[in-house]
C-alpha cells in the first residue's frame, strides 16, 4: 500500500490544548533540553550537558552481568516486582550509604526510577499550589522544573564556596513566614552541587539541620554525586546526623550508569507508605531487570574500583578545565573550584548576559548552559554552568579557550575593563 496512512487525522479535536488541566501550563521544556540539539553537534565542544562519561566502564563486564542475569534469573528479572523495590538491592543500597556515615534499614529504602522520580513523588505528596520550597541559589534544573509543575513557589537561599549559607537560610525562613506562606521543605544538594560545584561544609551541615529542626522544616537531601570526590571523601551525609527530619535521595546514575534508571529514597517512617503508594500509581514498580542488573553488578564486580576509576577520569577533566579557565578567561570572571562531581559555576561581570551571548559561543563552536536555567526567578543572567564530565581534556581546553575569546570580545565591546 502506498502513502502514509498513519498520519491521517481521525477527527481528534483541534482545540485539544484548551482542554489541558491547569497544571499543564507549568510543564515547560528546560533550557538544557532545548540546548541539547545544538550542543550535541559533533563540531561543537559541549560544556553544556551533564552526561556521565561511560568511557571508563568496561562494557564486556556489563554484558556479563546482564547476560548472567537473564540466563540464570530471567523469570524474576523480566517479571513485575515489588512497588518498594527489590529487597536484595535495598540491602546493598544500605551498605553503600554506610560509606557516607548513614546507618539505615532496607525497610526504609524505596527504589525509584532514578532520583528524578523521587523528586516528582515527594513534590506530589507535599506541595499544594503556592507552597514554598526553599532551594539553593542556583539549583538543579530538573528539581526546579518538578517544583514548578506542582506550582510551588521557590524561594532561593544564597550559597558561597562552602555551600548554603545558614544566616541566609534564617533570613529566608523569617521573610517567607512574614508573608504567611507555608514552607514545605528545604531542598539541598550538599556534595559537588549541580550546578554550583561547591560542597556544604561539615559545620554548616550541622547548623542547617539545627535550624530546620528548630523551625520544623523538613530537609530533602539530594546526593547523586557524593561518592565522586577527587580530593578525599565528602563530609558525612546530612541524613547521617538526623534520621527523623531528613529524606535522603540517592542514585546509581553517576556511580554506575544512568541507563538502568535506578535511584532511591531513604525515608522517615511516617512517609514510607505514602511514597510507595504514590510510586505504584505512577509506575506500578521499578524495573526488576534494572534493579537486579545493578544488584548483580554490586555483588560480582569490583564497584569500588570502578568508582575510583570514574573519579580519576573526572579529575583530569576538572583539572583541564580549571587550568584553562585560569589561562583563557578574563580577570573580571570568577569560578568555583569543585572537589568532585561534574560542574564549575562561572560568574561574569553583571553587564554580560550569558543567554544573549550563547549564539556567539555557538559560532565559536562551544556550548554552555546560561545561569538563568538554574534559578526559578530569572536571576543568574551573568553566570553560566560549565560541565567537564564528558569531553576529552583536549576538547575541554579547546572549548574554554574559544569561550574565553568570546567573553573577552564581548567585554571589549561593552567597554568593561579586563
Ligand atoms: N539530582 C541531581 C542534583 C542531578 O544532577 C540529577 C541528574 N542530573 C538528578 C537528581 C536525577 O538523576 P537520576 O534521575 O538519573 O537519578
Amino acid at each position: 500500500m502506498s502513502g502514509d496512512i498513519t498520519r491521517i487525522h481521525t477527527g481528534s479535536p483541534a482545540n485539544l490544548t484548551e482542554r489541558f488541566a491547569h497544571r499543564a501550563a507549568h510543564m515547560k521544556q528546560s533550557e538544557i533540553r532545548s540546548l541539547f540539539a545544538v550542543a550535541s553537534r559533533p563540531d561543537i565542544v559541549s560544556l553544556a550537558g551533564g552526561m556521565p562519561n561511560l568511557s571508563a566502564l568496561p562494557m564486556e563486564m556489563m554484558a556479563e552481568v546482564v547476560g548472567k542475569l537473564v540466563r540464570e534469573n530471567g523469570q524474576e528479572a523480566l517479571q513485575y516486582g515489588s512497588g518498594q523495590g527489590h529487597p536484595k538491592l535495598r540491602e546493598q543500597i544500605c551498605e553503600m550509604m554506610a560509606l557516607e556515615g548513614i546507618s539505615s534499614h532496607p525497610d526504609d529504602v524505596i527504589v525509584t526510577t532514578g532520583s528524578q522520580q523521587a523528586l516528582d513523588l515527594i513534590s506530589r505528596i507535599f506541595i499544594d499550589p503556592g507552597d514554598v520550597v526553599l532551594v539553593e541559589a542556583p539549583s538543579y534544573v530538573g528539581a526546579l522544573g518538578t517544583f514548578a509543575q506542582y506550582e510551588a513557589q521557590v524561594v532561593h537561599v544564597a550559597m558561597d564556596e562552602n555551600g548554603l549559607i545558614p544566616a541566609a537560610l534564617r533570613e529566608a525562613i523569617a521573610a517567607t513566614r512574614a508573608t504567611g506562606r507555608k514552607i514545605k521543605f528545604l531542598y539541598v544538594i550538599p556534595n559537588y552541587q549541580n550546578p554550583g560545584g561547591v560542597t556544604l561544609s561539615a559545620a554548616r551541615r550541622t547548623e542547617i539541620l539545627d535550624i530546620c529542626r528548630a523551625e520544623s522544616i523538613f530537609v530533602v537531601e539530594d546526593n547523586p554525586y557524593g561518592l565522586l570526590g577527587f580530593d578525599g571523601p565528602s563530609p558525612n551525609a546530612m541524613r547521617a546526623e538526623d534520621s527523623e527530619n531528613v529524606l535522603y535521595l540517592g542514585s546509581f546514575s553517576k556511580t554506575i550508569v544512568p541507563g538502568f534508571r535506578v535511584g532511591w529514597a531513604l525515608v522517615p517512617d511516617a512517609l514510607k507508605d505514602k511514597l510507595v503508594i504514590a510510586s505504584e500509581s505512577s509506575i506500578l514498580c521499578p524495573s526488576n531487570f534494572s534493579q537486579l542488573a545493578i544488584s548483580g553488578y554490586l555483588s560480582d564486580q569490583p564497584w569500588r574500583d570502578q568508582i575510583a576509576s570514574f573519579c580519576g577520569l573526572y579529575q583530569v577533566r576538572r583539572d583541564a578545565m580549571l587550568e584553562s579557565l585560569d589561562k583563557y578567561f578574563p580577570q573580571g570572571a570568577t569560578w568555583t573550584k569543585p572537589a568532585g562531581g561534574f560542574y564549575v559555576w562561572v560568574t561574569l561581570p553583571p553587564e554580560i548576559d550569558t543567554k544573549a551571548l550563547m549564539p556567539k559561543a555557538i559560532v565559536a563552536k562551544v556550548a554552555y548552559v546560561p545561569g538563568t536555567a538554574f534559578y526559578a526567578d530569572g536571576l543568574g543572567s551573568w553566570s553560566m554552568r560549565l560541565s567537564y564530565c564528558y569531553p576529552t581534556p583536549e576538547r575541554i581546553r579547546e572549548g574554554v579557550k574559544s569561550l574565553g575569546r568570546v567573553i573577552n570580545t564581548e567585554m571589549e565591546l561593552r567597554g568593561i575593563s579586563n
